[in-house]
C-alpha cells in the first residue's frame, strides 16, 4: 500500500501516461499498443452478495436438471432458447462440460463448448494469481485496439455458437 500523496502521485503520472499514449495514438496509430500491467489488487475478490446468491441458485437448478436427466435417461434441457426454438444457444453445452471436467475429462468438456471453456480457463487462472500472488492483469487498449477486441470477441462467439449447432446440438 502506497502512502496517500504517493499513490497519487502515482496515479496522476498514469493518467498522463495515458493521455500521453492517446495522442501517440491519434497522432500515429500504427506505434500504438496495448498496455498489459500487473496490479496489486487485494487477493479475496469482493464478490457483491447478489452474484453469490444468483451462482448459487443457478448450480441449485443445474444439478435438479442433472438429476432429473439421469432419473429419466433423457436430457432435460434448462436453456430457453433451445426449447423454443430446439437450437442450441452460444453457451449451451457449458454444463455438460463442466460435469465432464468434474469427472476429469478435461478435453472431453472443452468439445461441449470451447469458448465459454476457454474463458472459465482464463478466469479461473487469474482467480488463482489474484489469491495465491495478490495480482492482478490491467489491460490497457487504444480505441482502435478496442474496437478490434470488439469485432475479435463477436466473430469467435459466432464461431463457437456455429460449432456447438453442429457439433454439440
Ligand atoms: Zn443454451
Amino acid at each position: 500500500m502506497l502512502p496517500k500523496t504517493e499513490a497519487w502521485q502515482h496515479s496522476n503520472h498514469e493518467s498522463q501516461s495515458t493521455r500521453h499514449a492517446c495522442e501517440a495514438a491519434i497522432a500515429n496509430p500504427v506505434e500504438a499498443a496495448m498496455k498489459i500491467r500487473l496490479v496489486r489488487v487485494p487477493r479475496r475478490p469482493a464478490w457483491p452478495a447478489w452474484a453469490v446468491v444468483l451462482v448459487g441458485a443457478w448450480l441449485g437448478v443445474v444439478a435438479l436438471a442433472t438429476w432429473l436427466s439421469a432419473r429419466s435417461g433423457q436430457e432435460v434441457t434448462l436453456c430457453l432458447f433451445k426449447l423454443a426454438t430446439g437450437k442450441p444457444c452460444a453457451t449451451c453445452g457449458a454444463t455438460r462440460g463442466v460435469l465432464a471436467a468434474l469427472g476429469g475429462h478435461i478435453r472431453g468438456a472443452w468439445t461441449y463448448n470451447p469458448l465459454v471453456f476457454t474463458i472459465l480457463a482464463v478466469a479461473a487462472g487469474l482467480l488463482a494469481m489474484r489469491v495465491i500472488f495478490a495480482r492482478s492483469l490491467r489491460l490497457g487498449l487504444t480505441r482502435r485496439e478496442r474496437r478490434l477486441a470488439w469485432a475479435l470477441a463477436i466473430a469467435a462467439l459466432a464461431a463457437n455458437w456455429a460449432y456447438v449447432i453442429v457439433y454439440v446440438g
